[in-house]
């Protein structure tokens, strides 16, 4: 998927200057406010280069990450203010290549969510904004709709207490379903009660990616391909150098968005963001094209509130296929997209990670369990008869695989809601996880106030 966008042109003219290391900085102690932290003393943790010229400032912002919410915070900011000099600085030779373009393509309506929390507030406007974007670009989507179904009597007052949620959230069209009605909307499914979400929606994220990169470049934004940044400096003088292994550009402030990375980002900054990113690998299966009459719309669980990611479900896509899945288990690269797939420094860095081991301790039962059905395809299916009776081992092939960025805490808790966090110079989106790219242009709108108020924008 392409952008349509212009190839790289580095506007690079300086070296990259001293990289910052890891240790030694003087971190600034982050706050939490709502999903928010203010990070105190970010400016003075990045590192003084000397030699940087800042009359050749390059930018006023510098975005790191082409995904939807560095796309989105992009659109956002040119929205408030049209004359910014804006640069987006991705790795690869293509936006929205990890996260934004290996998910369901759900459009959440923001029933799940804690009500008045961050996540649920973001996600019912961010749908609202997706399926705007969608009507005004002509990208296609589908309201499918999903039912959320309890398989036995014990899961309902968890489907009571998400349908009070969803209510609370103003999701509209909810309504509670007894078994009979279950049936009506997904004839194959076995269950006891669930709710029906009409309007929940699919589309294909790549293709919203594309439109909003056209848009983007239209607009004036500047892409770097191909810009793996690597070190983040301080400019004598003010501003930041952001630099590649070969190429620098300068910026006034920074905006990181680069979801599996984002605490590598935050960490060359010198912001202590007190997470780190562990990666969760998700798998599917499709269903064989002569069996998708078994799904119409969208199946789910009900979810285990400690872990509301986990659970597999069925998931028609916008291009007409039958998704089953996914699981999720631990990935042995931050973009490890098989099972095989290895980096021994990012592992390293996982299991080198207390919050890991915490976390290891806190749910190896649930991570075994995982691992286990990723191996066993017997596993992966039983779990999908639960849903599905009429489901067979012989009617499901493998499909792809998708990466989770979750960051977890030192004391091996997950962050479940959004997390931003803000210094003088920069801002990280730190944790934007499921549903991120639903929300994704509600929270680039709130990076783009956030800006305005710390950057001074305006
Ligand atoms: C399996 C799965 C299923 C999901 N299903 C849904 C769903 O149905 N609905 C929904 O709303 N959400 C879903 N999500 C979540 C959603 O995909 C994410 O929340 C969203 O895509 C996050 O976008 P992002 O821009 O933050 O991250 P990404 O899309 O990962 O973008 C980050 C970008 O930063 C770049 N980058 C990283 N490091 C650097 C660096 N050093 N220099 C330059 N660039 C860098 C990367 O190359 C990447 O392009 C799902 C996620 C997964 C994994």
């Amino acid at each position: 998927m392409g952008a349509g966008a212009e190839p790289h042109t580095s506007t690079a003219r300086h070296g990259p200057g001293d990289p910052l290391g890891a240790g030694g900085q003087d971190r600034g102690a982050a706050e939490a406010v709502g999903g928010v932290r203010h990070i105190g003393q970010v400016a003075r943790a990045i590192a003084f280069v000397g030699d940087y010229n800042t009359s050749a400032m390059t930018y006023d912002i510098a975005i790191i990450g082409g995904g939807i919410v560095g796309l989105a915070t992009a659109r956002a900011l040119l929205e408030k203010a049209p004359a910014l000099k804006l640069v987006l600085c991705e790795k690869e030779a293509e936006l929205g290549t990890h996260q934004t373009g290996h998910n369901s393509g759900v459009i959440h309506s923001g029933i799940y969510y804690k009500p008045g929390s961050f996540k649920a507030r973001q996600c019912v406007e961010g749908a609202r904004l997706m399926v705007e974007f969608c009507e005004a670009h002509a990208i296609k989507y589908d309201r499918c709709g999903k039912v959320i179904v309890a398989t036995s009597q014990e899961e309902v007052p968890r489907l009571k207490t998400l349908y009070e949620r969803g209510t609370a959230n103003g999701v509209p069209g909810l309504s509670m379903l007894d078994a009979a009605h279950v049936r009506e909307i997904e004839p194959h499914v076995r269950a006891v009660a669930g709710i029906h979400s009409p309007n929940t929606a699919i589309v294909d994220y790549s293709e919203v990616t594309a439109a909003l990169g056209r848009e983007l470049v239209a607009s004036g934004l500047t892409i770097e391909y191909k810009f793996p940044v690597s070190a983040i400096t301080r400019v004598r003088g003010g501003g930041l150098a952001v630099s590649t292994p070969q190429h620098t550009i300068t910026a006034n402030k920074l905006i990181n968005c680069a979801g599996l990375y984002s605490d590598v980002i935050a960490r060359l900054a010198g912001a202590n963001t007190e997470v780190q990113i562990i990666p969760f690998r998700g798998e599917y299966y499709f269903l064989r094209p002569e069996r998708e009459s078994l799904v119409r719309g969208l199946i789910y669980p009900v979810p285990d509130p400690e872990f509301p990611f986990l659970g597999v479900h069925f998931t028609r896509t916008i291009h007409g296929e039958v998704e089953a899945g996914p699981n999720a288990v631990l990935a042995f690269a931050r973009e490890g997209y098989r099972f095989t797939s290895f980096r021994p420094r990012e592992l390293a860095g996982t299991l080198g990670y207390s919050g890991f081991w915490a976390m290891a301790r806190k749910y190896w039962r649930t991570g075994a369990y995982e691992m286990y059905r990723s191996l066993s395809k017997k596993k992966f299916v039983e779990a999908l008869q639960g849903l599905v009776p009429d489901l067979k081992g012989e009617d499901i092939i493998r499909g792809g695989a998708g990466v989770r960025a979750q960051a977890v805490r030192a004391d091996g808790s997950l962050v479940d809601d959004f997390s931003i966090a803000s210094g003088p110079d920069a801002i990280h989106v730190v944790n934007a996880p499921s549903p991120g790219a639903t929300a994704s242009l509600a929270i680039g709108r709130h990076v783009a106030g956030l800006a305005t108020q710390t950057f001074g924008l305006v």
